[in-house]
């Protein structure tokens, strides 16, 4: 699920590395660290997506969430980035030392876990407390599958509330396409469906992993596919973005043999496609 590396970890803060839910990230992309929260502690996932790097990936859910040691774990975290030796003891470049975001981003699909709503509230609650809300946002990075749920639609009308986006995650707008990269079953158009539901509830941006599968590159139908999709939700005002990437690191995955990254000139090419409709594009 994850765009982002991972801070590494070494013996000397072996607190952190500890936690149950939390995690610092060093984001390229934010320039700054991003604190990670990961309910998939049982490293399930609804989705199979071939690139995936969450290790022993497994089908299900996210199990139930201990919303104490959560809360203990997030508000122990900011107090050691805020008042404590944190940046020292991770040997951030002082450019870097920022609290950017936190990322609703695990070891599977955030929004299957079913105190999801109550999640976010929590998580708006301890970030007011510890004065970085409002000035940092708070993003759900999500396979967008479960959106037709109310308690994920009460989630995501909380998470508009603190000023954050959903990261809706959409590498194939045809049914083979989605059973060969995903691996899911869930229609294009129940996807769709989705996609607008949370565009009407939130700040949505697309992200879409873009792969060279078995030597076949990014074919002409799913491009004309991905791009008629779009057309479908020009509409939506809270929709206006699209972050495009390519494999950075090895699958976890069997078929990680198979995968390539897109060759950059096809990634720049189907970027401009998409600028066309009206988008702005991001390439990582
Ligand atoms: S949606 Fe795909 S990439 Fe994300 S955790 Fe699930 S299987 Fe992995």
């Amino acid at each position: 699920m994850r765009m982002v590396t991972r801070l590494s970890t070494t013996d000397h803060n072996r607190d952190i590395a500890g936690l149950r839910y939390v995690y610092p990230v060093l984001s390229r992309r934010a320039g700054g660290l991003s604190i990670g929260i990961n309910v998939n502690t049982n490293n399930a996932c609804n989705w199979r997506c071939v690139y995936c790097q969450v290790p022993n990936l497994t089908v299900g859910a996210a199990p139930s969430i201990d919303f104490n040691v959560l809360a203990d774990e997030l508000r122990f975290f900011l107090n050691d980035v805020i008042k404590g030796d944190f940046y020292e003891r991770f040997q951030v470049d002082a450019d870097k030392r920022i609290i950017k975001d936190i990322a609703i981003s695990g070891n599977g699909e955030p929004t299957s876990a079913k105190e999801f709503a109550a999640l976010i509230t929590l998580i708006g609650q301890i970030a007011h407390d510890a004065g970085i809300l409002p000035g940092i946002n708070v993003v759900l990075i999500t396979n967008g599958s479960l959106i037709q749920h109310v308690n994920v639609q009460q989630g995501l009308k909380q998470l508009h509330a603190l000023g954050g986006e959903v990261w809706f995650k959409l590498d194939s707008a045809t049914a083979s396409g989605r059973q060969k990269i995903n691996n899911t079953r869930q229609s294009v158009a129940q996807s769709v469906r989705n996609l607008r539901l949370a565009a009407e509830l939130c700040t949505t941006k697309i992200q879409t992993c873009l792969l060279d599968y078995a030597g076949n590159g990014y074919s002409d139908t799913e491009q004309a596919a991905y791009l008629a999709i779009l057309r479908e939700v020009q509409d939506l005002p809270r929709l206006r973005e699209v972050m495009l990437y390519t494999l950075a690191r090895p699958s976890l995955q069997p078929e990680a043999i198979y995968l390539k990254a897109l060759a950059p000139e096809a990634m720049q090419h189907f970027a401009e496609a998409i600028r066309q409709l009206g988008f702005k594009v991001s390439i990582h």
